[in-house]
């Protein structure tokens, strides 16, 4: 291999350069990147960046001393890959030739249907995005989230660090019910109600009315919220349209093998676009973690370069909101049991283990960093599926 296109310029894109490099590869790179900027991180956008206490140049993540010689083709998006031409076509009608490719387009944030164009409604995935929702928020008093997942109460937040009156709309019982489970999501429920932010559960939106600009949310229970700013934190999806008719196995993601190879030769998947195969949840899945985008590329890397490695770490990630750190490791199912082994929920200081089987699978921690870090080690992969008789 003597040349490797990498198509999406961004953490995992950053990581991919980074592998290649430390892993001797010596060969022309070239990252193709939609948004105009270099590499950026995302995780501030949500808290530090929208509630001021940092800047652009804060997020930067290229490091100017270090030299990894890529041709970095940025503010263009690939449309076509040609994998019998082994080529990228870019959205300006050019090509780029390459042995190898690796997608790390990562995923955009889902539009609330019925809400294009009308002003004052949010998502936040971008730097632009966040740059645009700063703006608005500081000339708004009232702010409606709708979604009480990550991006949603860490906005919720940072607008009520800023001044704002919150309300955050859940169609679950509890925020977060999906990864954390309905007991630990009630804690962050009381997150929200600590910080004088209404949080309404169990009901959906209706309707995002107003003329030119955003006036109201009305839900389906019928009650009508007056609304300066709304953000909508319902998700993303993996930015995989443009790989349609390419060979490769699209279902919610690029579909990967726990090495990150895909079915195409010499084309690998990695960070948020990637569903790969991860024997905590024993299926292939989605991780839309940051941690994941750092360290998953090197396994990936090492496979197209012919050493196969898999990505064995235990699923990681972190949030922030209202000055408290969650932080999540392994992956937990519906049927686990759920303890707590330190601290108290109630003091927003605890450390939660859930158990299968009397095996620990996924360990919560809240405030807790350093034991935490014990636990999270200890988390180890369930033991792999039987192999079939087939
Ligand atoms: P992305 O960062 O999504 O980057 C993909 C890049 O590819 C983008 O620049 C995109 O424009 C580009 N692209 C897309 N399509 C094309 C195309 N066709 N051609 C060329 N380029 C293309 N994770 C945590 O663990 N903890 C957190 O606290 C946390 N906070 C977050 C807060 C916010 C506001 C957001 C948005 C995310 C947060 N995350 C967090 C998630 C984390 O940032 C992502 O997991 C990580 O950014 C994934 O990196 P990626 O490179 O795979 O994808």
């Amino acid at each position: 291999i003597r040349s490797i296109a990498v198509v999406g310029a961004s953490l995992a894109g950053l990581s991919a350069a980074r592998a290649l490099r430390n892993q001797a590869y010596d060969g022309t790179i070239i990252a193709i990147g939609a948004e105009p900027h270099v590499p950026y991180d995302r995780p501030p956008l949500s808290k530090a960046f929208l509630a001021g206490t940092c800047t652009e140049d804060d997020l930067a993540l290229g490091d100017p001393d270090e030299s990894l010689e890529v041709d970095w083709r940025l503010g263009t998006a690939a449309v076509r890959l040609n994998p019998g031409s082994r080529s990228v076509t870019l959205a300006d009608g050019s090509e780029v030739h390459a042995d190898a490719v690796i997608l790390a387009t990562g995923a955009r944030a889902r539009q609330l249907p019925g809400t294009e164009g009308l002003n004052g409604v949010h998502t936040l995935r971008t730097l632009d995005d966040a740059v645009a929702l700063r703006a608005d928020l500081a000339a708004a008093e009232r702010l409606v989230v709708v979604g009480a997942g990550f991006i949603g109460a860490e906005v919720a937040s940072s607008a009520r660090s800023l001044g704002l009156d919150v309300t955050v709309i859940e169609a679950l019982p509890t925020p977060l019910a999906g990864p954390l489970g309905a007991e630990l999501g009630a804690v962050c429920a009381g997150l929200h109600a600590d910080h004088g932010v209404h949080l309404r559960t169990g009901v959906g939106v209706a309707a995002v009315t107003g003329g030119s600009r955003v006036e109201a949310v009305e839900l389906t229970d019928g009650t009508r919220l007056p609304a300066d700013v709304v953000v909508v934190g319902i998700g993303a999806s993996a930015n995989v349209e443009w790989l349609i008719g390419s060979g490769l196995d699209l279902a919610n993601g690029v579909v990967t093998d726990a090495a990150g190879a895909t079915r195409v030769p010499s084309v690998v998947a990695i960070g948020d676009c990637a569903a790969a195969y991860s024997p905590y949840a024993g299926g292939v899945v989605r991780s839309e973690h940051w941690t994941h985008a750092l360290e998953q590329p090197a396994a990936a890397v090492a496979t197209l370069l012919g050493e196969r490695r898999e990505h064995t770490a235990a699923p990681y990630f972190w949030s922030d909101q209202y000055g408290v750190r969650i932080q999540f490791a392994g992956h937990r199912t519906g049927t686990d049991s759920v303890r707590i082994v330190e601290g108290d929920p109630d003091q927003r200081s605890f450390l939660a283990v859930y158990e299968r089987a009397g095996r620990p699978v996924a360990v919560l921690g809240m405030n807790q960093p350093k034991l935490f870090t014990r636990w999270r080690r200890q988390l180890s992969a369930p033991d792999p599926a039987p192999a079939s008789a087939a």
